[in-house]
Formats: structure tokens, C-alpha cells, sequence
């Protein structure tokens, strides 16, 4: 294939054009002498503390009884500049995210093509075996809520070809379950915004901002409305409680002021109010309880507030998306218990099995006369213009099965030479569970073949190279970076009448890694925020 071929070939690979900048933006992001690395490392540092673009300290802090009354905040990993990124390829990846959440709410309500992706995973996944098993035992004695919200997260990777052809978006995956770092995007948007101020220079060639093209982006806010929206939609409460929305968190979440700026985003709601609680996963049996009689309304007792009880409108889980989640048969009980509830949930099981890698795959196999394509099956009102726009953002991912396509793909991922342009990924969430190139062979000589349906192979994405710097732990890291750009959906749909109410497209995120790394989360350690400098 062409992008094995083009990382074969690292004369051909030198050869590729980098970005076309402006001749304006041909010294950025610029070189920077010692001293004003210094001083953007106060002025930053001091920027992220101060409005929150933080973290909770590393387990080694905690560790050290350093911070035992839980007060402390670190700065999260930024680059010093927003990178460098193409214009045309930002405005695609808004351009199709609402068809993305319309093409992601109609796979959510086909329960039937989705029960046929979890046998095709097979009950090697123990995980999507028993999630399905909640849905099922659900369904059995019949939802009360037929409404879901989606809080989307469609990512993305620069792709251009050896020819130096127009630079285009490839989807790396989509998310349909906790989707994280909205909070905290925007605030890097507003700190680079602040760190190219004309105002205050901070470097004796000034980059000034009206030089930059600099998009705006408010993630945060817009999904905080998405939520807002489904609180509305839920409608009057019925038990005579006040409504609420529960944040489903993980203990010790280190992230939790990306959860936090959600959080006061939707507080600031005046009308109607909307009263927010953090319920950890673990507590969720003793904390909450479903209403006596038929309409299964979830009630939550804040530990704090035993006289006051809320009816719980809206539950947004970030937390409840691998297995960590769920030590024991209580946790599955305690997910169960949520989804018969009459809560809207974001996301329902439903949606959060859509957002498999696996289903991604069956989405990007091209149509042949034995496998018509199913997007347009889902897209069905949308315009051709709209579907080609959504496939151009697609690479090739193969299935590991007994198919055509999967034998084929069963050949590259056992060969030491034809793995190297390739990704393995297992049905999992969160980072850190795919299998890269050359430990793609041994890993899978470790797996018994009748496991290998549930892993998915891709091509590796491979953008064209862009330097930065970036400041981590307070020391600047020089060197090239990989971006991965992210764009926000919010979404809510009825399951009953097929219909969907709400369909927005809000704000973005910018990832970037040093170029070594293969895997990019921030909170798993590896990668930074970022923004856009559209060029
Ligand atoms: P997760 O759901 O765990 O975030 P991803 O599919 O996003 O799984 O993979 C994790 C990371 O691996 C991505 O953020 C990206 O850095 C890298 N990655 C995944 N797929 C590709 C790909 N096709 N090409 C290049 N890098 C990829
Ligand atoms: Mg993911
Ligand atoms: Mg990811």
C-alpha cells in the first residue's frame, strides 16, 4: 500500500513538503534563546495554575505523603506556541462533525447491527461481553428512557501523500464515552491567545497575535450546553424532587479540573439552575436508589445533604469505560442499575458499544457487492456530498477474522516487514492499549487466533513533520511533534421516535507528542495541549 511503501522509503519521505506556510509564518513557531525560554516558563507556568489549566499531582506526590490533605495542582503539559496546522484540514474536520453525530446517534439506535458487532468481537472480550449483557437484561424488561446524549470526540491526524498532494484529516477513532480535555482546551486556546499578546512581548521577535490565525474554541462551554440541553429534554421532574446531573467520576481522578470547568460551565446555567454532584462509580449503589413504582426515576442522596434528594436527569459517565472500572459483579450491577433508570445517559450502553474500534472498522470497509456500505444505510436523508465528505476522512482498518479481508490482514500483522505501517487495537478506551509495528508479530504470538476477531488493524497515520516546544514538569522539551486534532459533537436523539433533537458542533482540542512517542494521551503521560495556528 502507498503508506507502507512511503515509510519504507525515507528518501521519499524526506522529500515531502511540509505544510505550506505563509511566507509570513516561515520562521514559526520560532527558535528561542535561553533566556526567553526562561521567562515563558514563569509567565506560562504561572498562566496554567492561575486558571486552572492543572492537574492533580503524580501518584509519586501522593505517594509521598507530600499532599495528604489533597490542596495541590500541577500545570499540565503545553506547547509554548499552537502549532502549526492546515487550514483546509481544520475546517474539514468541522465541516463533517455533524454528519459524524447523526451517522454515531442512528448506529446507537440500531441495536441489531450492533448485538451482530459484539459477536463478531466475540466472547474473547469479556468486557463488551458483559456490557452487552447489561443492554440485554435492560431491554428485557423494557427502557424508560428512550432519549440519549452524545458527548462526541472525532480525532484526527494530518495525512498527506508522497506526491505533496492538498495535506487532508484521517480519522484515528471516535469517541463516544468520556470524551476528555474539553475543560481544559479552551483554557490552552486562551493561554496561547495571552502568550502572543502584542500587548506584552515576550520574545524579542514578536509573534504578534493578529500574525496568527488563532480559531476559537469553546469546548468547554458548548459541552457543558450539550448537557444543559438534555437536563432540559429530560423534562419536569416526576417524583416531586429537584432535578440534578450526575458527574460518574473515577477515585482518584487525576484529571478532574477538565471535569471541573464542565462542571461550572453548566453551574452558571441561571435558567433553569442546575445543580451538579460528583458521584465516584464505586459509590454509586449507596448514594443513589431507583424510585418506587414503574417509572424507575434514579433518586440521589448527596452524603452531605441526607434531607435533600434529587431526581437525576442527566448522568455523564467519566468513568465506566475499561475494565479498571469494574473490579467485581457489583460495579456490572452498579452500571445495570444506572441503565434501567430513567436518567438520560451519555452515553447509554447502546452508544458506548457504537464507539467501538471495531465498529469504526466495518464503517471504513469499502463497499463490495457482498458488503454494501452501511453509511449509507445510516446517512440515508444526507446528501452524497455529505457521505463522500465523512468516507475521505476514513483510513484503512481491517478486521483480524477468517474473511478476505481479514486473512489479508492476518498476513501483514504476523510479517516482521509488512507490520510496520500498522497500528493493533483491542476494544479498549483511555491510551495505552495498542500494539505498534514490529510488536505487533510477537504480541499476537501470544493470543490464541480464535481471539484475534477482536482486535482491529490500521494503518498507521503518518503526518508531516512539525517542531515545538514543549513544557513539561517546568523544563522546555525542543523537537519535532505529532498533532492530533480533535473536534466536539453534542447530540441528542429519542430511540422511540427516531428523531434527533439536538446536533451541535462545539470547539476542538490539540494534542501534540514528541515524535518518538507512539501514543498521545495526556493523562497517560505522553503527550501535551495544544492549539491551532491555522496555516
Ligand atoms: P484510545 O481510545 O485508547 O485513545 P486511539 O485509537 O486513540 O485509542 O489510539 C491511541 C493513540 O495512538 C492515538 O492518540 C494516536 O496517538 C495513536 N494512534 C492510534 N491510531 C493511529 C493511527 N492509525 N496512526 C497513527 N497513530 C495512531
Ligand atoms: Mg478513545
Ligand atoms: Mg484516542
Amino acid at each position: 500500500s502507498s503508506v507502507l511503501h512511503f515509510l519504507q522509503d525515507s528518501t521519499l519521505y524526506l522529500k515531502v513538503d511540509p505544510y505550506k506556510y505563509s511566507l509570513a509564518m516561515a520562521e514559526y513557531p520560532p527558535e528561542i534563546t535561553a533566556d526567553e525560554g526562561a521567562r515563558l516558563t514563569e509567565v506560562t507556568k504561572d498562566w496554567a495554575l492561575a486558571h486552572g489549566l492543572t492537574v492533580r499531582p503524580p501518584p509519586a506526590v501522593i505517594a509521598s505523603e507530600a499532599d495528604p490533605q489533597g490542596i495541590l495542582a500541577t500545570a499540565v503539559p503545553v506547547t509554548l506556541f499552537p502549532s502549526p496546522f492546515p487550514k483546509v484540514c481544520f475546517e474539514q474536520g468541522v465541516a463533517v462533525q455533524r454528519a459524524y453525530n447523526e451517522l454515531y446517534a442512528t448506529i446507537s439506535q440500531d441495536e441489531e447491527f450492533l448485538a451482530q458487532i459484539v459477536q463478531e468481537i466475540g466472547d474473547s472480550d469479556d468486557f463488551i461481553t458483559e456490557m452487552w449483557k447489561v443492554h440485554l437484561r435492560v431491554k428485557e424488561e423494557g427502557y424508560v428512557q428512550h432519549k440519549s446524549l452524545g458527548l462526541f470526540r472525532s480525532d484526527y491526524m494530518v495525512h498527506q501523500d508522497a506526491t505533496g498532494s492538498e495535506p487532508q484529516i484521517k480519522q484515528v477513532e471516535f469517541n463516544t464515552i468520556a470524551s476528555s480535555f474539553g475543560g481544559l482546551s479552551s483554557q490552552t486556546s486562551e493561554l496561547h491567545k495571552y502568550l502572543s499578546s502584542a500587548e506584552y512581548p515576550l520574545l524579542s521577535k514578536s509573534i504578534s497575535r493578529d500574525a496568527l490565525n488563532l480559531p476559537p474554541n469553546n469546548s468547554a462551554a458548548g459541552l457543558a450546553s450539550g448537557i444543559r440541553e438534555a437536563f432540559i429534554s429530560y423534562g419536569a421532574s416526576s417524583t416531586g424532587h429537584g432535578k440534578c446531573v450526575i458527574f460518574l467520576v473515577q477515585d482518584g481522578e487525576r484529571n478532574i479540573f477538565d471535569q471541573r470547568h464542565l462542571e461550572y460551565s453548566l453551574q452558571s446555567s441561571t435558567d433553569p439552575v442546575i445543580p451538579v454532584f460528583r458521584l465516584p462509580f464505586s459509590e454509586t449503589q449507596r448514594q443513589t436508589r431507583l424510585a418506587e413504582g414503574t417509572g424507575r426515576q434514579l433518586l440521589y442522596t448527596p452524603p452531605h445533604l441526607q434531607a435533600h434528594t434529587f431526581e437525576v436527569a442527566v448522568i455523564y459517565m467519566r468513568s465506566g469505560y475499561g475494565p479498571g472500572d469494574y473490579p467485581d459483579s457489583r460495579a456490572w450491577e452498579a452500571r445495570y442499575h444506572l441503565e434501567r433508570s430513567a436518567a438520560i445517559k451519555c452515553p447509554s450502553i447502546l452508544t458506548q458499544v457504537a464507539g467501538t474500534k471495531k465498529v469504526q472498522q466495518v464503517l471504513a470497509t469499502p463497499e463490495t457487492p457482498s458488503n454494501p456500505s452501511i453509511l449509507g444505510r445510516y446517512l440515508s436523508s444526507s446528501s452524497s456530498s455529505s457521505l463522500s465528505a465523512l468516507a475521505s476522512t476514513f483510513t484503512n482498518i481491517y478486521p483480524l477474522d477468517t474473511s478476505e479481508a481479514g486473512l489479508k490482514a492476518r498476513k501483514i500483522a504476523t510479517d516482521l516487514e509488512l507490520c510496520k505501517g500498522y497500528v493493533l487495537k483491542p476494544q479498549r478506551e483511555g491510551g495505552g492499549n495498542n500494539i505498534y509495528r514490529t510488536a505487533i508479530p510477537p504480541f499476537l504470538k501470544g493470543v490464541p487466533e480464535a481471539h484475534w476477531p477482536s482486535y482491529i488493524l490500521m494503518e498507521l497515520i503518518t503526518p508531516p513533520p512539525v517542531s515545538n516546544t514543549i513544557l513539561r514538569n517546568g523544563k522546555l522539551e525542543h523537537g519535532g511533534v505529532i498533532c492530533e486534532l480533535g473536534i466536539y459533537g453534542t447530540c441528542i436523539w429519542d430511540q422511540q421516535t427516531k428523531t434527533i433533537s439536538h446536533n451541535e458542533q462545539v470547539g476542538y482540542l490539540l494534542r501534540t507528542k514528541g515524535d518518538q512517542s507512539e501514543e498521545g494521551g495526556v493523562a497517560a503521560g505522553f503527550g501535551c495541549m495544544d492549539s491551532c495556528a491555522l496555516v
